[in-house]
């Protein structure tokens, strides 16, 4: 971590190339944002004024990026069992005007890359035209279905690398592909239209950075959550960017990853198998510890899961949160929206058939993935986590 202290300017490249040989992929490039790179996939993609399937219950900034890249969002409802989009809903939603379809493995569940493939390729027989598929693997760095990567299937995968993610940059996104077309139009229109960073970024990132780094590394994260909770500073960032019924994205969305970001990046990366065992450890021991209570239901265990949050149905979320709060336990909420059902996007989809979907928005509580042990001292104590997604 002390290496972002003093990042080199080839840190972004060296970043690519790592995270590529992590995942198993022959390119990657990096952005400021996951927005900002989905955004840029859709025009490397020459997709616009077409629809993107996409599930209701995932990350607001998703739908943002199709939005604001000139296409339309058409959400299918997710299962409960794995917070996934049901596939039978998936075929059914693809009409003519269908171009790409994201395929989200969400809380770290693998989706089924190869029933999927199968849609995809019967609609395109029927259409006579390409569907992209896009793996949204934010919360599945790893993931694998059947023993293989999901992040390998499709056309391209999506990682987001904010401070809620298994590995971060603090904040930035990635994109990696074996096709080496899509890869060289990628990269093409990122270097023509992002540009590089005022420098009083890099001393603003620094400052953060310094202050993850203490809250990653002396488990100081109640100072986080206090940071979060009590003050402005990080609600900033963390916040305020997903609620405000607006579709749009931050200021400096079209700003190249920062070299000082991409050393964060780069030190978390050789930390990946530790970071992902433990937040297996974590699932493991909440399964076996866990003390059942009325109505409360645990999430899977499912072999090839990442387990990126570890995500609780509870029939009466708020008083659930406030008997706990007596307690001294502090629960977290993850995605507490539906989409359809959101102000912005009501008028494109009254949300009427994404019923799982508001269901786990009203229901779902995060129980911290902060590594087996920490959590495992922490458990009957303080239970805290973040609210982005
Ligand atoms: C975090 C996230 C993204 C990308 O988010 P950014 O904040 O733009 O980096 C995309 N999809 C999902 C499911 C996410 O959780």
């Amino acid at each position: 971590m002390l290496a972002a202290i003093t990042p080199d300017k080839s840190a972004v490249e060296k970043f690519e190339v790592e995270f590529a040989r992590t995942f198993e992929a022959k390119y990657a490039l990096a952005f400021p944002y996951g927005r900002s790179a989905l955004w840029s996939l859709f025009k490397a993609m020459d997709i616009h004024g077409a629809e993107i399937i996409m599930p209701a219950y995932t990350c607001v900034v998703v739908a943002h990026a199709i939005v604001l890249s000139g296409n339309t969002p058409r959400f299918v409802d997710i299962m409960l069992h794995d917070y996934n989009m049901d596939l039978n809903q998936v075929a059914e939603a693809i009409t003519r005007k269908t171009r790409a379809i994201i395929a989200t493995h969400l809380f770290g569940y693998p989706l089924d890359i190869d029933r999927l493939a199968e849609i995809v390729q019967e609609a395109e027989d029927r259409f006579g035209h390409k569907i992209w598929v896009i793996q949204d693997c934010a919360h599945s760095f790893g993931a694998k279905w059947k023993g293989r990567q999901v992040c390998r299937a499709g056309n391209a995968a999506l990682f987001g690398l904010n401070i809620s993610k298994m590995i971060t940059s603090i904040f930035g996104g990635m994109i990696t592909t074996n096709d080496k077309v899509l890869y060289e139009k990628l990269k093409d229109y990122r270097n023509a239209h992002f540009k590089k960073p005022r420098f009083s970024k890099t001393i603003y990132r620094l400052l953060y950075i310094m202050a993850i780094y203490l809250a990653f590394n002396e488990s100081i994260y109640p100072l986080i959550y206090w940071l979060q909770e009590k003050t402005l500073i990080l609600n900033r960032w963390i916040k305020a960017y997903h609620l405000d019924d607006r579709i749009h994205f931050p200021p400096d969305h079209l700003d190249r990853m920062l070299p000082i970001e991409a050393s964060v990046g780069l030190a978390q990366l050789k930390k990946y198998p530790e970071i992902l065992n433990k937040r297996k450890e974590a699932a493991v021991f909440y399964d076996k510890n866990l003390h059942s209570r009325e109505g409360w239901i645990k999430p899977l265990l499912l072999d090839g899961a990442t387990y990126s949050h570890y995500v609780v149905r509870v029939p009466k979320r708020k008083k659930a949160m406030q008997e706990m709060a007596k307690k001294g336990i502090q629960l977290g909420r993850v995605i507490e929206y539906s989409i359809p059902n959101m102000a912005a996007y009501k008028s494109l989809d009254g949300g009427a058939h994404a019923i799982n979907s508001l269901r786990c928005s009203i229901e779902t509580i995060n129980l911290p993935t902060w590594g087996g042990e920490f959590v495992a001292k922490k458990v009957n104590k303080l239970l805290i986590t973040t609210k982005a997604c």
